[in-house]
């Protein structure tokens, strides 16, 4: 707390035990100096560009799209709308979001701003140390997503500017053709932001998030430490 502005980590810690999409190399670390040795300490450190808590640059689904580098720095903040549909969906890996959902959130809160980040909670983040579970069976991935129906109201009739999840991917497991990364969102320059955690500690809107994603020149994205800012 500070100044009355609570701060809460949206970000799982990256390293090489964390749920990866099926066949995308884990994180590895190599330490290169050592305080005993050398005097200070260093690793060496690669990994796939979408691991752990992540974000997706529009480039990711569209060639030509912005590269990860190239994200207006003013984008990446952002008021929050946090959905939950985690007691609707309970244990239904195919669980989406509907548009129905949508229309009951801003019942309940009122409308959500132009320019949010929406962010949905599955429930799937209690899940993320397992893989079995947070992802699905080897080669049948299954995992909560965002529904086509929901996710074009909130670009076309909300202006959003990011879309966030506590799952692997935006679009749910089941779908395996992306149709929100390759016809929704990115094609309109619109980011997003995948394996959250601590959804359930923000209030449905009123807080902030910073992106703190690192610009890697001509990348499709990185991992990010999300921020969120509750005032
Ligand atoms: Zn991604």
């Amino acid at each position: 707390m500070l100044n009355g502005v609570k701060v809460i980590d949206l970000t799982i810690p990256l390293g090489e035990g964390i749920v990866m999409w099926p066949g995308a190399q884990a994180p590895e670390a190599e330490t290169v100096v050592t305080v005993a040795h050398d005097g200070y300490f260093a690793r060496r450190v690669s990994f796939f560009e979408h691991s752990g808590t992540h974000f997706d640059a529009p480039c990711h689904f569209i060639e030509g799209q912005t590269t990860v580098d190239k994200v207006p720095v003013a984008s990446l903040v952002r008021p929050a709308a946090v959905i939950d549909i985690a007691g609707r969906i309970g244990d239904d890996a195919d669980g989406e979001l509907l548009l129905e959902d949508v229309r009951m959130f801003e019942e309940a809160n009122g409308r959500i701003p132009d320019g949010s980040a929406v962010l949905l909670r599955t429930g799937w983040e209690e899940f993320n140390h397992d893989e079995r579970r947070y992802a699905g069976a080897p080669g049948d991935l299954r995992f909560p997503g965002f529904g086509v129906e929901a996710a074009k109201f909130l670009v076309d009739e909300r202006k959003i500017g990011g879309l966030g999840t506590d799952t692997l991917g935006i679009d749910p497991g089941g779908a395996t053709h992306f149709p929100v990364h390759s016809q929704v969102t990115h094609p309109k320059g619109i980011w997003h932001l995948e394996n959250l955690q601590n959804l359930k500690l923000l209030p449905p809107l009123g807080a902030w998030i910073v992106v703190g994603v690192l610009p890697l020149i001509g990348g499709s994205g990185s991992p990010a430490r999300v921020i969120a800012l509750l005032p």
